[in-house]
């Protein structure tokens, strides 16, 4: 872990401001500690963009939390979660997996494993938009995923060209959707790994079932109740 013992001074002038951002991080704040807003930019008032800036810090690794990861937290607030990529370190700064780094096969292969598919409105590659003559275009885009035990990476993801620039679905919470399958019941996880296996949600088998009980005569749907069991 970096401690500030080990690091230059945030108040640098001759450093990039994600630079000065990173080393600020460590040498005020700490990590597990929580910050404002207000804080950071009283920190950097000559810069407009500094919230970009600290962004750009998640794609080096480091874990910061808003109050949307972090219930505990205030609107205003973030955590230092983890430090990432010591980006005052010469060669540290870039992104681990900047989109221009994916190879035309990455690419191929991606789409192929969404099945060219946008992955967030279910689009398929020029297919037209809902109510106008837009077709879709799909591209690659990079989603933060929160793995179990907090842990933060990167991976890749096919999104239409209209969902990437809406910014929808910039976080996704594997760790949250693990942790709640593991509440389901045995049924309920056999019907979801029907429709993973599908790709597609498919209701109509419990639902003719469900139209059917609700049409019998009471001690018939005693006996379909008795049959399945408590709830
Ligand atoms: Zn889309």
């Amino acid at each position: 872990m970096v401690t500030s013992q080990d690091i230059p001074s945030w108040r640098d002038p001759g450093r990039g401001t994600m630079v000065r951002c990173a080393l600020w991080l460590v040498a005020e704040v700490g990590v597990g500690e929580v910050f404002t807003k207000a804080e950071l930019r009283d920190a950097f008032p000559e810069t407009t963009q500094i919230d970009r800036r600290m962004r750009d810090l998640r794609d080096r690794g480091w874990n910061i939390s808003t109050n949307r990861d972090d219930p505990t937290l205030a609107s205003s607030e973030h955590r230092l979660v983890a430090t990432g990529a010591e980006v005052w370190k010469p060669g540290q700064s870039k992104a681990k997996t900047p989109a221009t780094s994916i190879s035309a096969a990455q690419r191929r292969e991606i789409f192929e494993t969404d099945e060219y598919l946008c992955r967030v409105c279910g689009i398929a590659a020029g297919e037209v938009y809902e109510g106008g003559v837009e077709t879709a275009q799909l591209d690659v885009a990079r989603r933060e995923v929160i793995k179990p035990g907090a842990k933060l990476v990167i991976e890749m993801i096919t999104e239409c060209r209209r969902c990437r620039i809406g910014g929808r679905g910039t976080r996704a919470d594997l760790a949250g959707i693990l942790g709640r399958l593991g509440q389901m019941s045995q049924i309920e996880r056999d019907h979801f790994s029907q429709w993973m296996a599908m790709d597609r949600r498919d209701f109509s088998m419990m639902e003719r079932l469900w139209g059917e009980y609700r049409t019998l005569p009471a001690a018939s749907r005693k006996a379909v109740r008795d049959a399945v069991g408590p709830a």
